[in-house]
């Protein structure tokens, strides 16, 4: 279904007085998402998952690479011809206080892309959003449109977002960090209205997240990705229980675990900081931090091979 075939992308970031210089953020990246599949996109911040995300719908045009959706190829396509990939794709956003219009309510803000996307009949679009609203447990429905962002909690603004995120009712939606900035007791709630849409809507879903353990709740695959490259790529049970790339093996040994005084203990975490994409390190770019490098590492860049059937890992150790 969304297809993006070895894509490069680039900011362009300001050095004072020197001008600015363009820093590739995504370098490489090949991923599939099929139709009706869960795919996580895992990785510390600045990896350039976002950047990853917005490729896939073209909301960025790539600077090398090939981006198709539905067996076309839509890289160049101008604006103009991207309307049924606008209608059947949508981005839910991390900032859940961001991502609303405070002058809108509820119900103004779920409708407006009905009305960009020329439902003209009322009803019908009340009709649509009260159904978006109900089924992202905003109820009773009629009470909620009136409601102004200021109103609600945090996961209940996110909630309203994934509202207006399906009422067109998308066939591929991206979720951007959809629950890191919601307090812990909405997260849950928040996860499981995405998996219950996932489901009943037949929707394909990046979940893009730093936090490898959210991704168990609902993702068929998961492809990790490290300063701009994937590293690992499998399904998710196969991951989780047997990581291959030293780096997933430092995610999962970070995720906090119950101790039996009933807190969340913080484990091991990857030693060091993930390096600037302006000075990418020579050789593996994971090996300034990797705690398995060896001398090869440090000259030669390893490409992303595929060990065994579906599990995709860029490492010399394999
Ligand atoms: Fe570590 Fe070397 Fe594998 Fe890179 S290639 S992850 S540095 S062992």
């Amino acid at each position: 279904m969304v297809v993006l075939e070895n894509v490069t992308a680039s900011y362009s970031m300001r050095r004072g007085l020197m001008g600015s210089r363009s820093v590739k953020v995504v370098d490489g990246v090949s991923l599939s998402i099929s139709e009706n599949e869960a795919v996580a996109l895992v990785g510390e911040s600045g990896s350039g998952k976002t950047t990853v995300g917005k490729l896939s719908i073209r909301l960025l045009k790539p600077l090398s690479g090939r981006i198709f959706y539905d067996g076309f190829d839509v890289t160049h396509l101008p604006e103009s011809r991207l309307g049924k990939l606008r209608r059947e794709t949508r981005m839910i956003f991390q900032d859940p206080y961001a991502s609303l219009n405070p002058y809108m309510s509820v119900g103004e803000f779920v409708e407006e892309p009905l009305l960009v996307h020329g439902v003209e009949d009322k009803a019908e679009r009340t009709e649509i959003v009260y159904k978006a609203l109900e089924d992202v447990r905003l109820m009773p429905p009629q009470d909620f449109a009136q409601k102004y962002p200021h109103m609600l909690s945090g996961g209940q603004r996110q909630r309203v977002a994934i509202a207006r995120a399906i009422v067109l009712k998308p066939r591929y939606l991206v979720a951007d960090e959809p629950v890191s900035m919601i307090d812990a007791s909405s997260r849950a709630e928040v996860l499981e209205v995405l998996n219950t849409l996932r489901k009943g809507y037949r929707m394909a879903i990046l979940y893009i997240s730093h936090d490898l353990a959210t991704t168990r709740y609902f993702a068929d695959r998961v492809a990790v990705m490290y300063l701009g490259r994937i590293v690992e790529m499998g399904g998710i049970e196969e991951i989780l229980s047997e990581p291959l790339h030293p780096y997933t093996q430092g995610l999962i040994a970070s995720i906090p675990e119950p101790d039996p005084r009933n807190r969340f203990v913080e484990r091991e975490t990857i030693q060091g900081e993930l390096p600037s994409p302006q000075n990418i390190p020579r050789g593996c770019r994971f090996h300034p931090r990797c705690p398995k490098a060896f001398d090869r590492c440090r000259v030669e860049d390893p490409p992303l091979r595929e060990v065994r059937r579906g599990r995709w890992v860029a490492c010399h150790l394999y």
